[in-house]
């Protein structure tokens, strides 16, 4: 017992040690102070005030340019800023409006450390464009975004939001709330899913987004879809561009620069894919059990050895010429070759109610939005390994959970099913969600039963959902490139499409979706890219056809 403890705290102190390694370097010459109050009050979310002040001492350690002064909520600091909760976290009051209500823990760590980099350097790195829309910002804009520490989405989102109040904070101010130390809050707003972006207390975001869209939704009060970018765009020019930052195209990014292509990957949302939100790989070669977010950090530091990534950058048009032009939300590449590896997003069940509630307790995100359905009841609904697997995540997360499945029985592995049936998670077969009701967020379900025909509602909190994954293939249909009768890329042995230089690998083919066959499919497609390159397959085809003889 002694033992287990002693080693656990040397893995701890070795943890900060190589997190100081990492941190000092980045902190190092930073030019300028940034002053970080901490509001507390002893009794109130102890465990997030104990957690911050930690966080606070491991980056200082490091960081000499950062300083910290503690108030009580009692205090006149606290009163003069007009803090009511623990913890709050201010920074650099008299310079910005941003505060962070809880504990910027776990994924949120990131976001807080990107935060004192921006302050401590006075630099955003907003892109051009995204300046222009800040700059059209003429009235207060006040943010509030819902975060949580085990959601990889949210720094991405926390980041657009922080580059727009440091930017232009006359403008623009900020409260980073997280929901699992306020829970009220989340609550209030009905902000059930995370991330969730409010400003002057309108929904303008659900989700992360590209910085420029997340601007964009910023300066017009409303959720926006779609930023054109302005037609003098930074050009780059390369070989290859990689279209999904997934375990397909981080493996191809590996392979086609080894091999002295220049490379690029561009990914519109979380880097990892499908595999950042999964909460535990268990078929991973030399990995016996791997968070999936672990799994996607070292697949990310290894690509990043050799590529450069182009991270919250949609590609939103690519023009099959020789060369081929691609065109993302923020510049164009011109390339010699381009992959598709855009994987697969979730699918919806398409039943009233799903669109309306989406983000206020519908969900399809156990990894992200779990936490906030704590002692509440929620269903699964689904029955492949998916399904199961999140239901056994939320059981664990102490969520009511019942599933709900339309067949007689569940497809999810033996060991998975097993596992369900040894916690005791209710199951209802032959059950099929008709709607989800509720005014401003989930109240009820109305079930069906196929076997009988009979109709109940069930009251609950959420509804999560995971029936499987469709193709990302809207890009690809754009472009004029083929599918298959089931709606995947057409491609053939060696990941060409049917367009001369654009290539396909991962779930965006079908077979089977693996992590493993997505990352054997990218190696594959940029071996034959790279080959294809040296030896042009469609230039030689072309002159074949045009030898053969005319009939
Ligand atoms: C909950 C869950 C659990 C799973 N568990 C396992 C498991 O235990 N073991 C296993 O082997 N597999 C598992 N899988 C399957 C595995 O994650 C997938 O097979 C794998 O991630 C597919 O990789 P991919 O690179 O083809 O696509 P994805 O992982 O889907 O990545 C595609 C990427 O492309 C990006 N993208 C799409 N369009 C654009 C665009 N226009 N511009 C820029 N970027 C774009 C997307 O944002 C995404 O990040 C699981 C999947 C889920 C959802």
């Amino acid at each position: 017992m002694k033992d287990d403890y002693e080693d656990k705290v040397r893995d701890e102190r070795a943890a900060v040690q190589e997190l100081q390694a990492q941190l000092r370097p980045r902190f190092k010459d930073l030019p300028h102070d940034v002053t970080l109050i901490l509001l507390t009050r002893s009794g109130k979310n102890d465990l997030f005030t104990e957690a911050t002040r930690f966080l606070i001492r491991v980056i200082r350690e490091v960081a000499p340019r950062i300083t910290l002064r503690e108030y009580d909520l009692d205090h006149e600091v606290a009163k003069s800023w007009e803090a009511d909760r623990a913890p709050t976290l201010l920074f650099d009051p008299d310079r910005y409006r941003i505060r962070w209500l809880g504990a910027p823990i776990g994924e949120e760590a990131r976001t807080f450390i990107e935060a004192l980099l921006m302050m401590g350097r006075r630099q955003t790195n907003l892109s051009e464009q995204s300046l222009k829309v800040l700059k059209g910002i003429d009235s207060p804009r006040h943010i509030k975004l819902f975060v949580s520490p085990s959601c990889p989405y949210c720094p991405q989102q926390g980041v657009n939001a922080l580059k727009a109040a440091i930017e232009k904070p006359d403008m623009v101010s900020l409260e980073i709330i997280d929901i699992q130390a306020n829970p009220d809050l989340a609550d209030q707003y009905a902000a059930q899913s995370v991330p969730q972006a409010f400003a002057n207390e309108t929904l303008i975001a659900q989700g992360a987004q590209p910085e420029e869209l997340f601007l964009l939704s910023l300066e017009k009060l409303e959720p926006q879809t779609v930023f054109i970018p302005e037609s003098d765009a930074e050009e780059v020019n390369t070989d290859l561009v990689i279209i999904g930052g997934g375990p397909a195209g981080l493996t191809a990014g590996i392979y086609s620069a080894r091999s002295g292509l220049r490379t690029v990957i561009v990914e519109r949302d979380t880097l990892g894919g499908q595999v950042a939100t999964t909460p535990v790989v268990e078929n991973y070669p030399g990995l016996t059990q791997v968070g999936g977010k672990a799994l996607v950090d070292l697949m990310v530091s290894h690509a990043l050895e050799y590529v450069n990534i182009f991270p919250g950058e949609e590609v939103m048009d690519i023009q099959p010429r020789d060369p081929i032009v691609v065109l993302t939300n923020r510049r164009r590449f011109i390339a010699k070759a381009v992959l598709l590896a855009t994987g697969a997003s979730h699918r919806r069940l398409d039943v009233p109610g799903e669109s309306r509630l989406s983000g206020h307790g519908v969900s399809y995100c156990s990894t992200c939005d779990g936490p906030l359905f704590r002692k509440k009841k929620v269903v699964m609904v689904g029955g492949g390994n998916s399904a199961v697997t999140e239901a056994l995540h939320l059981h664990n997360l102490d969520v009511d959970i019942t599933l709900v499945h339309r067949k007689d029985t569940l497809r999810a592995q033996e060991h998975l099913t097993k596992s369900l049936f040894a916690n005791q998670i209710p199951v209802l077969l032959n059950t099929e969600i008709k709607e989800v009701r509720g005014k401003d967020r989930v109240e009820e379900i109305v079930l069906y039963n196929n076997q009988t025909g009979k109709k109940t509602t069930m009251a609950v909190n959420g509804v999560f959902i995971a029936i499987g994954y469709a193709p990302a293939v809207e890009l690809a249909q754009k472009t004029g490139i083929e599918l298959t009768p089931e709606g995947y890329i057409k491609h053939d042995s060696r990941h060409r499409t049917n367009i001369p230089g654009i290539y396909s690998a991962g779930d965006v083919e079908g077979g089977y979706k693996q992590i493993v066959t997505a990352a054997g499919q990218g190696a594959e497609a940029s071996m034959a890219i790279f080959e294809d390159l040296v030896n042009p397959y469609w230039k030689s085809q072309e002159r074949a056809e045009s030898a053969a003889p005319q009939t």
